[in-house]
């Protein structure tokens, strides 16, 4: 907290649609006057050494901040620069990445009352970035799952699971055929089980999962799901599609004193530059970092203007949810409800 009674955060707004969407946020906390000044900082990846490293400026700033809203990366596939997302990630040891994700009153899709809560380990597993070629046309890349890095998610999903007053933990894996790495995440969740005798554990397939949440995702509101990191971003991906996709979801990335709040979705780079891009996923993000700073009024004020605006009808919703408005115009009309 600054002196002046407001607070610093850093604000990293990405490539692609990132600028823009980042745009409206700062147009709509200004808006509503949130205490918050922004420091944007620029994460053009370094290469040092040949390891992909994060501009100094960029890591002092979230240091000193603790706190960043971060808007998509893009990631080159098969080549260059490793993705800046796991850097961001390793480099400030994120460990736990939650995803909410909510169906929004207004919006239909094929279903209602979605209200799923899901929690990734993300530090490890199958992106510890650890590939190498046997010889040429074999490659090899490994799965690491480490008790530490197992134990740290499994009890935030616990704790987590206590503070939002929903006391069923389900462990989603593999361990029927990757006995020892899925195991050893399923046997650290029994373990530290034994400390919260008031939340419930339950354990389920991935491929059981994926198959129930789609047919009735009804039957996970009262539960929080925590999974390695490779399932986990296909599991949230999933949820998305439920509530009518990735300009919706948020997501925040936990660490011991930093964290990081950012979109689910990707640059986007088929509509990037034109005006097109819905900002309500790094917007719902802001609100969790809001809520997260305890600026819980704040928080509600903005998420309600933004699900006001989406209910409101095609005219002022974007494209991506069968709506024609541009992102100027959906921002305007959320300041017009806050
Ligand atoms: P994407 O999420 O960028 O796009 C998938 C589809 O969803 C596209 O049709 C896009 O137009 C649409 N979409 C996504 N966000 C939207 C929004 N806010 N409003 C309206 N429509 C939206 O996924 P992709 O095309 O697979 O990836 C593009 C780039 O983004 C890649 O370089 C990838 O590595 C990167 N990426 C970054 C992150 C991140 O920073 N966390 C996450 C996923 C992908």
């Amino acid at each position: 907290k600054n002196p002046n009674g407001t607070y610093t955060v850093t604000l990293i707004e990405g490539d692609g649609i990132g600028p823009e969407i980042a745009d409206a946020v700062k147009d709509i906390y200004a808006a509503a006057e949130v205490p918050i000044e922004w420091e944007p900082v620029d994460v053009t990846p370094l290469l040092i050494d040949g390891k992909t490293t994060l501009p100094q400026p960029a890591v002092d700033s979230v240091n000193r901040n603790k706190v960043a809203l971060k808007g998509p990366l893009a990631t080159p596939v098969g080549k260059g620069h490793t993705s800046m997302n796991l850097t961001l990630r390793r480099t400030f040891n994120l460990f736990a990445n939650v995803r909410p994700c909510k169906s929004i009153v207004g919006y239909e899709t094929p279903y209602e009352n979605v209200d799923t809560v899901l929690i990734r380990e993300n530090t490890e597993g199958e992106y510890s970035g650890i590939e190498h070629t046997i010889v040429p046309g074999v490659v090899q890349s490994i799965k690491l799952i480490t008790k530490p890095a197992s134990e740290k998610v499994i009890r935030y999903a616990f704790e987590y699971a206590k503070s939002v007053g929903k006391p069923h933990v389900l462990v989603v894996h593999k361990a029927s055929i990757m006995k020892l790495s899925d195991g050893l995440f399923v046997n650290t969740a029994k373990e530290v089980a034994k400390e919260y005798p008031d939340v419930s554990l339950d354990f389920e397939l991935l491929d059981n999962t994926s198959l129930k949440l789609t047919a009735d995702p009804n039957q996970y509101k009262n539960i929080v799901m925590v999974m390695p990191n490779l399932y986990g971003d296909i599991m949230s991906d999933l949820s998305s599609g439920l509530i009518g996709g990735l300009g919706l979801t948020p997501s925040g990335n936990m660490g011991n004193v930093v964290s990081i709040f950012e979109a689910v979705h990707g640059s986007a780079p088929d509509i990037a530059g034109k005006g097109l891009a819905n900002p309500t996923a790094l917007l719902l993000s802001s609100c969790m970092m809001l809520r997260h700073m305890s600026l819980n009024n704040y928080a509600d004020k903005i998420e309600g203007a933004v699900l006001k605006t989406i209910a409101s009808g095609p005219e002022n919703r974007t494209g991506d949810l069968k709506g024609t408005a541009s992102t100027k115009h959906f921002a305007s009309q959320v300041i017009a409800n806050l």
